[in-house]
Parts: structure tokens; sequence; C-alpha cells
């Protein structure tokens, strides 16, 4: 939102003054003063005119090390919820960058600032995803070319961008991919006719998952890794 229509909305000033008295040297936006009326700010900013706090959210940013059985949703009537591993103040502000199936497991970010988990889930930015697969069936040596080239998902049409494949063992790997389609590991060993038996993610972008953390636990986010998206 604009610095202007921020203070329009947060005081008693209308459009026109809120923008003088931006324009006055007035307003201080994280303890600066900005002087542009245009300035682009957020709910997390620290706004003050004349001194006088005017609005501040403080934002979170968690990383959770999901164990199975936990659903990626903010409420579900039948499942047990990532939320609930949470404290309870914190629950209703939290929203989900970056869904995991119930059964898997490991890095699972959530926050309340939506321009942040926007920038994280945006396809276009294709960030990378990091996850550790087990399979049922030893992986085709053939898998981490036919993934590199992409496999076509029927049910969106869409072949998905190159990914690669680091085998492990004769039943495990790492597989990095640049989109977050519903079950897109699961429809890619599908397709060349394998099953996903474990899934674990260990990073998006470059925010790696906390090895220090076990199955459950979750910390806030270091400034460092907050601007790695
Ligand atoms: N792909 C899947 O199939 N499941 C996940 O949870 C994440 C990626």
């Amino acid at each position: 939102m604009r610095l202007d229509r921020f203070i329009c909305k947060h005081t008693e000033h209308s459009h026109q003054t809120s923008r003088r008295l931006v324009a006055s040297g007035r307003v201080t936006v994280d303890d600066q003063v900005l002087t542009d009326p245009r300035h682009a700010v957020s709910a997390f900013n620290t706004i003050r005119l004349d001194g006088q706090l005017l609005q501040q959210q403080q934002a979170h940013y968690l990383m959770l090390n999901k164990p199975a059985g936990y659903l990626s949703a903010t409420s579900d009537p039948e499942h047990t919820t990532v939320l609930e591993l949470l404290p309870p103040a914190l629950r209703p502000l939290l929203h989900i960058a970056g869904r995991l199936d119930r059964a898997t497991t490991g890095l699972l970010l959530l926050t309340n600032d939506g321009s942040w988990s926007r920038q994280i889930t945006a396809p276009e930015q294709k960030i990378p995803k990091v996850y550790r697969v087990t399979t049922a069936e030893p992986i085709n040596p053939e898998a981490e070319i036919r993934f590199h080239q992409g496999i076509h998902l029927a049910r969106e049409n869409v072949t998905t961008s190159p990914a690669q494949l680091e085998r492990l063992s004769d039943c495990s790997c790492r597989l990095t991919i640049y989109e977050g389609r519903h079950h897109q590991v699961k429809r890619m060993f599908a397709a060349i006719d394998n099953e996903v038996i474990a899934l674990h993610r260990e990073s998006m972008g470059l925010i790696r998952l906390d090895e220090q953390l076990q199955p459950g636990e979750f910390r806030e986010l270091t400034e460092a890794e907050r601007r790695l998206v």
C-alpha cells in the first residue's frame, strides 16, 4: 500500500492531507523519515506520524519440521493440522507457504506475510524444492533423463520443468523440482511406473530445514533466511 493511503486509512486525515503530511517529513517508516507519498509500505513496517505509532503488526516467518500424519491446512474437521503443532496465539495469524501431503515430512514454511509467501510460491519464480524420495521399486536408470525432459501431467495438460534427480541408492534419490503441483513428485514417479513410499522436503529456494529441529518442532527464520527468498 502507498504510504499516503496508509496514513489516510489509519488516521482521520484526508488523502490530500495525508500526502502533505508525508511530503513535509512528519512521517517515519522503520525510524526513517520518508517524504515520498508513493513509497510502498506493508502492515509489518513501523509507521509513525509526529512520533505517534499508527500501527504495527509483528511479522512471523516460521520453519516447521513437519511430521507425517499432519494435514497442511489451517483447519480441518477430520484430521489434525500442522497448526496444532504451534502455540495457540499464533494459529489464527498464520498461513502455509507451499503445502505438503499428509504423509510427507520435512520443511514447511508458515507466515502471516502474504506478500512474502506469494513470492516463494509464485509459479513464475520457479523456486527449487528439494525432496528426498524413497520408492517401492528400484529407480530406473532412465528416470534421470525422463525427469530432465519433463513429465507430462495429463490433468493439467502441462509438462513439468526440467528436474534434477540424484540417485542415493537403488530405491532412493534426491529430486529437485521447480513447481509445486498437487502430488507432483508422486505423479512424476507414477509416470515411470514407480511408487513413492516416503517423501521428505529438505529445502525451498535457499532455505534449508534446520537439522536441529526434531519432527514437530519449529523456529522463526533468521533475518538472513527470510531474505533468501
Ligand atoms: N509432491 C508430492 O507428491 N507430495 C508432496 O507432499 C510434495 C510434493
